[in-house]
């Protein structure tokens, strides 16, 4: 489910109303275990640690709050102090910030009735329990047990301590990870893979207590240090990068281990969102890079804030024509089009055009693609009734579909209901779905595809040769083109052996009756090889890029 979303105004409001209907109205950080404090003048800042309210001096076990904003739906919880029960309701919510960015938050609202009858509940049992424990298990339930680092939840917890006893400290969060640290576990086993992260821990922990920091283990190979700006060097970080590669290599394997970086610049955003940022500049380093470390910059800021944009407000985007379909040719060998490929941009307010990789997988992961791909299909099947009657009543128009379209709507009934509505027949409109999709949902997405191509659709694999092209696969599914990616012949023109590959693939796609086309081409020496090869249909720059839906239509 999908959290409401309230700007801090918004907020402000709704605390306002709510604290007159209950004892306590406050909006928390939960994984920090902290109460949001909004300010007249709109700024928000952390305030107390949420579970002093009803007199604990620790992170409550099974919060609710936490829960809450993990699964995104309402939960209640009771807290007992004295002679008090806090009767809490946490619901989950989205706090839009000025700038547009967004975070998960919690609303508590909260009763307190009185209770003396009550018995100990099981929760206080639970933290009574602990504290006979005291310092141990105290110590477990924050430690990561392998590497004797702090564990995620505690790092939240203590690194907002720190950003708020430091308020003139500037921080700076950053994430490591080791590139195919899987590999480590699968070639040398868990134990070799367990030495090398208690290494690495070590390593760490070392350069941040030496910083006056705090480090943790937030996951698998994955390590967060928050650093003090004065204290952080980009040298500390090689030499771990160093001692580690050192340390962890051996004549098969060459261990890399990689930083991002982001300088934090408004400490009010959550702990969690600065990993996330750390992390962002991480996913930036190349395997192969001899650059270890990464920043996070105002690009990725950017496009962090379009992220969370086109999600909170895809709804009206769509609505506005944010989304608009844009064609690109495709040809034969003199350029001569006998179709286009529909490829979606998202303009902004400002008129600058934003491409389909800033955007597809974050829709995709907000479970939203199909909406967008059924409107792009929408706005292809209309212009081929629009062409109907005209010169360019024989062009096809290809669209593409996502994995997750299968999964989220009937993609039968969709397609064949669009082309009943414009009457519009199943051949115009062809279907293209990428190799990696057909693989990972083989058997659910196949009876669909079987289905579509029985209705007369014409089926298209794209990207063929991008991902783990297999050959089950060109058995399994019954496609009629072939969409060859160029991406292999650009790195190597020269390559003979890449040209036999590409040759025979044409052959071979040939033999089983698939039609050929390559996207990606560039020059004219790569489509003489390519028509050379037997290669008939052609999409790229150097016929053109994709064009808007008029500048299509004027040149074609
Ligand atoms: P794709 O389906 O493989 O589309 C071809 C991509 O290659 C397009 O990128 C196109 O602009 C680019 N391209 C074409 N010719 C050349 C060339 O000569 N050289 C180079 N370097 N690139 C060329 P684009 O438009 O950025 O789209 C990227 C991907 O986004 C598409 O790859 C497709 O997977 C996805 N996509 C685009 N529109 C949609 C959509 O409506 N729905 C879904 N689900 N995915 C879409
Ligand atoms: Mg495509
Ligand atoms: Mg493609």
């Amino acid at each position: 489910m999908k959290p409401a979303e309230y700007t801090v105004s918004e907020m402000r409001d709704l605390l306002d109303k709510m604290s007159g209907m209950y004892n306590i109205a406050r909006v928390v950080n939960p994984m920090e275990a902290r109460v949001l404090e909004i300010g007249d003048d709109g700024r928000v800042g952390m305030s107390d640690k949420c579970y002093k309210v009803w007199g604990a001096d620790q992170r409550c076990t099974n919060c609710s709050s936490t829960t809450a904003c993990i699964s995104g739906c309402h939960r209640e919880k009771k807290e007992h102090y004295q002679d008090n029960v806090f009767n809490i309701h946490s619901n989950p919510v989205k706090l839009i910030m000025d700038n547009g960015a967004s975070y998960e938050a919690v609303v508590e609202l909260i009763n307190i009735t009185s209770d003396s009858e009550a018995e100990a509940p099981e929760e206080e049992n639970d933290r009574a329990a602990e504290n006979v424990g005291g310092a141990a298990a105290r110590y477990y339930a924050y430690h990561d047990n392998l590497t004797k680092l702090l564990d995620i939840d505690a790092f939240y917890e203590f690194a907002r301590e720190k950003l708020l006893d430091t308020p003139d400290t500037e921080w700076t969060m950053v994430v490591s990870d080791i590139t195919d640290f899987r590999m480590i576990n699968n070639l040398f086993g868990i134990g070799r893979g367990n030495e090398i992260l208690i290494k690495a821990a070590e390593l760490i922990s070392e350069l941040t207590e030496r910083a006056g920091g705090l480090s943790a283990r937030i996951r698998d190979d994955r390590f967060a240090m928050l650093i003090p700006g004065d204290s952080f060097s980009r040298e500390d970080l090689d030499d771990i990068a160093r001692v580690m590669t050192e340390y962890g290599s051996n004549g098969v394997y060459k261990l890399r281990f990689r930083f991002g970086v982001y300088s934090i610049g408004d400490t009010v955003i959550p702990v969690s969102v600065m990993i996330d940022r750390a992390k962002t500049a991480l996913a930036t380093v190349k395997s192969d890079a001899r650059e270890a470390v990464a920043y996070y910059d105002d690009e990725m800021l950017r496009r962090e804030i379009f992220e969370h944009r086109v999600i909170s407000r895809f709804e009206s985007m769509l609505n506005e024509g944010r989304f608009r379909m844009y064609l690109q040719p495709l040809t034969d060998e003199n350029g001569k089009p006998f179709g286009a490929e529909a490829l979606v941009r998202c303009i902004r307010e400002d008129g600058t055009i934003v491409p389909p990789a800033d955007f597809i997988g974050t829709l995709e992961d907000a479970g939203l693609i199909h909406e967008l791909d059924s409107y792009v299909w929408e706005q292809a099947v209309r212009q081929l009734s629009l062409w109907k009657g005209t010169e360019r009543e024989d062009l096809i128009i290809s669209v593409n579909m996502s994995g997750r379209d299968f999964f989220s709507m009937d993609v039968f009934e969709v397609l064949t209901g669009l082309l009943d509505r414009y009457g519009v027949s199943r051949d115009k409109l062809r279907l293209e779905i990428t190799e990696t999709a057909l693989i990972d949902d083989m058997d659910e997405v196949n009876d669909v595809i079987l289905r579509l191509r029985d209705e007369g659709f014409y089926i298209e694999i794209d990207d063929f040769g991008k991902g783990y092209s297999s050959l089950s696969m060109l058995r399994n599914i019954p496609a009629d083109m072939l969409k060859l990616d160029m991406g292999f012949l650009h790195e190597s023109e020269d390559d003979v052996r890449c040209r036999i590959i590409v040759g025979a693939v044409i052959k071979m796609a040939r033999d089983i009756d698939m039609d050929v086309l390559v996207e990606g081409v560039e020059t004219e020496r790569q489509l003489r090889t390519l028509a050379g090869m037997g290669c008939r249909c052609f999409q790229g720059y150097y016929f053109s890029k994709p064009l808007p839906v008029e500048e299509f239509e004027k040149r074609y």
